[in-house]
């Protein structure tokens, strides 16, 4: 049982160490610095993206505007429609031409407003993005530097904790601490419980029959979650 007492002093002193990594991990710094670093990393391919989609946009409003003048520009083929009635020609017919031209001109009127809407849209997410880009930059520099700092002296207090850590360990059996160890960095945390009516406390798994004779005489491990196991 002296392995069992060890082990549980270890995690003791253990879940301090934890408790500090999780507060960090947590932190208003670290969660500064990792959303303005995250933020930066992905701006690039965005504001790419952005700038293709203007230049893609931008091409087709070029095309529909040089479309909107030629057929403008087939207009002028009936300027001289008063001669041609002179001339005695289907005055009719020539009225349907127009007509038809001239809802043609309003249909790619109207695609070209859209497209200048879209245009103008996506130039202004552009600038937008830009400018945080520029703002998250400068506060990244500051979120880094608080980081920095904010880390160091977690260290140091990690560094306290680890050194009582080392003292303890010397005291485990090292087949039995390395596998805490295994445990404990798959974020197994409680690694050591008592047994509560021949189940593991954490997942309710009941004991085997060879883990209810294991556990009577000292360690033995929950089949489903790994954790060590031990009798109160
Ligand atoms: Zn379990």
């Amino acid at each position: 049982m002296k392995q069992v007492e060890q082990l549980l002093k270890y995690q003791e002193e253990d879940s301090k160490l934890l408790k500090i990594e999780q507060d960090a991990a947590a932190s208003e710094e670290r969660k500064n610095y990792s959303q303005a670093k995250s933020f930066l990393t992905k701006a690039p391919e965005k504001l790419e993206a952005l700038d293709a989609k203007a230049r893609e946009l931008s091409a087709i409003l070029e095309k529909l505007n040089k479309k909107y003048a030629e057929i403008e520009e087939t207009l002028k083929d009936f300027d001289n429609l008063n001669e041609l009635i002179d001339e005695g020609a289907d005055i009719s017919f020539y009225k349907k031409n127009v007509a038809q031209i001239s809802d043609k001109l309003k249909a790619i009127k109207s695609e070209v407003s859209a497209l200048q809407k879209a245009v103008k849209e996506s130039d202004e997410e552009y600038k937008a993005l830009k400018k945080k880009t520029i703002a998250t930059q400068k506060e990244y520099a500051e979120y880094s530097e608080t980081y920095k700092k904010y880390k160091e002296t977690k260290l140091k207090e990690m560094k306290t904790v680890q050194d009582g850590l080392d003292k303890l360990a010397k005291g485990i059996d090292p087949e039995i601490f390395k596998k805490y160890q295994a445990k404990r960095s798959e974020k197994i945390f409680p690694v050591i419980c008592a047994v509560q009516n021949d189940r593991c406390p954490k997942c309710g798994t009941e004991l085997s029959i060879s883990g209810k004779e294991k556990v009577a005489n000292g360690v033995t491990e929950c089949e489903y979650c790994h954790r060590f196991l031990y009798k109160d």
